[in-house]
C-alpha cells in the first residue's frame, strides 16, 4: 500500500478467546483508533446490527465486490464468506487513524503481503477447557455449532505462531493491559512519529550545516 500515516493492527484469536471485548475495550479508552467493519455472508446473530458489526450481504453481492477488487483480503471461514473493504482502511489510515482488523489467519497472510509493516496480535484462552465453557455460555450457537467452532479454534490456534505477539486472555484486566501496550509502543514506530511530528522532526532531524 502507498505511504499510509495510521497503523495498521491484525488481531485474530479463535472464537471465544475475547477477541471483540479486548478491541471493543481498547477503542473504548482511544478515540482515535478503530475497528474495520468486515462484509460478510453469514447471518446476522441475535443483537447484530448491519454497517455496525459487519455489512450483512449476499453471497452474489459478495462475489461482485470480489470482481470488482473492493476487498483487500478476503476468506472463506465456518462455511461464509468475509472480507475487509479496501477503501474504507485506506481512507482511514491516511487521515492517520490507526485500524484495527478482526481477520483470521488466511486474511492475517493476505494483508501481510500487501502492507508488510502491519503489525499482528494473536489472542490465545487459557485453556482448551474455558475456550469451551466461554462457547457454550454465549448461548448464541447450538450444540453442533459449538463443536465445530472448537474444532475451527484448534485449527486457527495452529496459526498463532506466524503473527507478531501472543496475548493470554486469562484475567480480561491484564490481557487488555498488555494489549494496550502493544498498540501504543506501536505508534511510535519511526514511520508514524515522522508523519504525526513532521514539523518538530524536520527541525530536530535536519543535518547541521558543516
Ligand atoms: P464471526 O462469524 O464469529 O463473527 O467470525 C468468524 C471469524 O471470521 C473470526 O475469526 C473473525 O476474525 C473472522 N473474520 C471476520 N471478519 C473477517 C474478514 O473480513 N476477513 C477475514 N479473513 N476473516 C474475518
Amino acid at each position: 500500500m502507498q505511504e499510509l500515516s495510521g497503523n495498521l493492527f491484525i488481531v485474530s484469536a479463535p472464537s471465544g478467546a475475547g477477541k471483540s471485548s479486548l478491541i471493543s475495550a481498547l477503542l473504548n479508552k482511544h478515540g482515535d483508533m478503530l475497528v474495520s467493519v468486515s462484509h460478510t455472508t453469514r447471518q446476522p446473530r441475535p443483537g447484530e446490527i448491519d454497517g455496525v458489526h459487519y455489512h450483512f450481504i449476499s453471497v452474489e453481492q459478495f462475489k461482485k465486490l470480489i470482481a470488482e477488487n473492493e476487498f483487500l483480503e478476503w476468506a472463506e471461514v465456518f462455511g461464509n464468506y468475509y472480507g475487509t473493504s479496501r477503501s474504507a482502511i485506506t481512507a482511514n489510515l491516511s487521515q492517520g487513524i490507526d485500524v484495527f482488523l478482526d481477520i483470521d489467519w488466511q486474511g492475517a497472510r493476505q494483508i501481510r503481503e500487501q502492507a508488510p509493516g502491519t503489525l499482528s496480535i494473536f489472542i490465545l484462552p487459557p485453556s482448551l477447557d474455558e475456550l469451551q465453557q466461554r462457547l457454550e455460555k454465549r448461548g448464541q450457537d447450538s450444540e453442533i455449532v459449538i463443536a465445530k467452532r472448537m474444532a475451527e479454534a484448534q485449527n486457527e490456534m495452529s496459526h498463532a505462531d506466524e503473527y507478531d505477539y501472543l496475548i493470554i486472555n486469562d484475567n480480561f484486566d491484564s490481557a487488555l493491559g498488555e494489549f494496550e501496550r502493544i498498540v501504543l509502543a506501536q505508534r511510535n514506530n519511526y514511520q508514524s512519529q515522522l508523519y504525526k511530528q513532521k514539523a518538530l522532526l524536520n527541525q530536530l532531524l535536519a543535518k547541521p550545516a558543516k
